[in-house]
Order: C-alpha cells, then sequence, then structure tokens
C-alpha cells in the first residue's frame, strides 16, 4: 500500500484509490494530483491501496478487498491483511474512494448509512447521481461513518481518470485542503433495493439504461434470448451483461434530488465501523 501525505500535520482527510486493482482511475489521478506539486491549507493522505492487485490489473490477489472491511492482520488473505490496514489508516479521516464500472461512463457517488457529513461530501462532488448501497453493503468501505465512493466511469478509460481528478479536487475544495468553491450540482438519489442476479451458463444481453426507469411490463434484458420483464419499475444500477461472473445489476428506487432526502443527523455506526473510528 502506497500512502503519501501532503502538507504539515496529521491529516483528517483521504483520497484512496486502486481498492480493486482493474480500476486504475484512482491511482492515476492520485499521481496527476501530486505530480501537480500542490500547495494545500490542510494535511491530506493519498492512498495506493491494492498495488499488488494494480499491477496485476486484477481486482484482487486473494479476496476483494472492498468486501473483507474491517479485515484482519493476522489472516493468512493478503486483502484481509490489506484491509486492516487501509482501516488503520483512514481511521480518523473523511475519505473518497475512487472505482470505476463497466457499466456507466457517468460518475456517481456510492454510499451506505448516509449521515449529513456523507451528504455534504456527495453534494459537492461533479457526480450526476448518488447511490445508497445499504441494503447490500457487506465489509465495504462505504460503511465507514465518513467514507464516500464514487464510480468515476468505465473502467481504464481516460474518462474515468479525468472524473476521478475533478472528484478528488472537488473533494478537497470541499475540505479545505485546496482553495476554491467546490460545485454543488444535486445529484439525484437511488436506493438500491436488491442485487439481479445472472442464471449460470447463460448469456445476457441488457436493454435498459442505467439510471433511467424500466416501466412495468418493459423487457429490461434477455437471458439466452428469453425476455426478463419488470413486475413493478424500477431504475437499473450497475446493470451490465458482462461485468460480473453472478450479479446483473441491482434495482433502485429513485427519490429525487439528494438536498430533499432525509439523513440520520448523527454518523450511523455500521457495524465495520465499531472498531474502526471514534466519530
Ligand atoms: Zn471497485
Amino acid at each position: 500500500m502506497q500512502v503519501h501525505t501532503v502538507g504539515e500535520g496529521t491529516p483528517e482527510v483521504a483520497v484512496v484509490g486502486a481498492v480493486h486493482g482493474d480500476e486504475p482511475c484512482g491511482a492515476r489521478a492520485i499521481e496527476r494530483f501530486l505530480a501537480t506539486d500542490p500547495d494545500v491549507d490542510r494535511p491530506a493522505k493519498l492512498i495506493i491501496a491494492n498495488e499488488r492487485a494494480l499491477e496485476d490489473n486484477v481486482r484482487y490477489v486473494e479476496t476483494d478487498l472492498n468486501r473483507a472491511l474491517p479485515g484482519d492482520p493476522e489472516s493468512d488473505l493478503y486483502e484481509e491483511r490489506l484491509a486492516h490496514e487501509l482501516l488503520t489508516e483512514v481511521e480518523g479521516c473523511l475519505s473518497l474512494g475512487i472505482h470505476s464500472t463497466v457499466s456507466s461512463e457517468r460518475a456517481f457517488a456510492n454510499v451506505a448509512y448516509l449521515n449529513e457529513r456523507k451528504r455534504d461530501v456527495v453534494a459537492h462532488l461533479p457526480v450526476t447521481a448518488a447511490v445508497d448501497f445499504t441494503v447490500v453493503a457487506d465489509g465495504r468501505s462505504v460503511e465507514l461513518p465518513g467514507f464516500v465512493d464514487i464510480e468515476a466511469g468505465y473502467q481504464g478509460s481516460e474518462r474515468a481518470v479525468d472524473n476521478a481528478y475533478d472528484c478528488l479536487v472537488a473533494f478537497f475544495q470541499h475540505t479545505g485542503v485546496l482553495p476554491g468553491d467546490p460545485p454543488a450540482p444535486d445529484p439525484g438519489f437511488y436506493e438500491v433495493s436488491e442485487a439481479i442476479y445472472k442464471e449460470p451458463g447463460e448469456s445476457y444481453d441488457v436493454l435498459a439504461e442505467n439510471f433511467e426507469r424500466v416501466a412495468p411490463g418493459e423487457t429490461f434484458a434477455t437471458a439466452d434470448g428469453d425476455a426478463l420483464v419488470a413486475d413493478e419499475a424500477f431504475w437499473p444500477v450497475l446493470m451490465s451483461a458482462d461485468g460480473h461472473d453472478v450479479l446483473l445489476g441491482y434495482r433502485s428506487t429513485y427519490h429525487g434530488p439528494l438536498s430533499t432526502v432525509e439523513v440520520a443527523a448523527e454518523a450511523e455506526r455500521a457495524p465495520v465501523a465499531d472498531d474502526a473510528t471514534d466519530d
């Protein structure tokens, strides 16, 4: 794990890239930022998490780092040890994780257990949507009370690097690391209700567009040529034919602009965060 610090003092702000090794945009955005020799008003950490997986261009080496939190320093598995290390590094930090997908070129935020602090971060990122994954959060960084992820665009694309960099700068402006005003786009808020799984061995086509409403009775995908028809309306998120072995994507409900969504006033404690932070 690479940990870079800019500025003087103990950072309370962190950006984390390459949690998944086949999503290089976060690491590239961090390198781009460091190459500017930035003059910061407040210290910050920049972490390239899974260097081994990044080098091999694979999601993970032994197990998915973003399902392994809080991790275990004694584990036999590389990413479980890494998860513990990562959690130690971001302890006490408001953090932005950078990911990318095979399902959307648009940058969107990925949150769970939304609280005011997280909503405030997302409200000032140049993203077009905020997706709440609380129902499927399981050992993911976004369960932490001060951690928000972005999905910056297509894996391996230049646009994902540009989006990641823009989000990094906006996050640092919002947190006072960099001068200047971050954007305030008030993205749409989508709450994931369930995963849609594939049948093993079947070949899929996705007909619906991510973030666009699927009407009841609409065919949103095909499996070996057979129509998959929506029983009720939903908004697809992270839906792609070939992005994942067993997962086609997620159903979500659109709740309107983020600013209109009620959130917990106090940081809610997710199970993974119990020994991770005191705030
Ligand atoms: Zn990822």
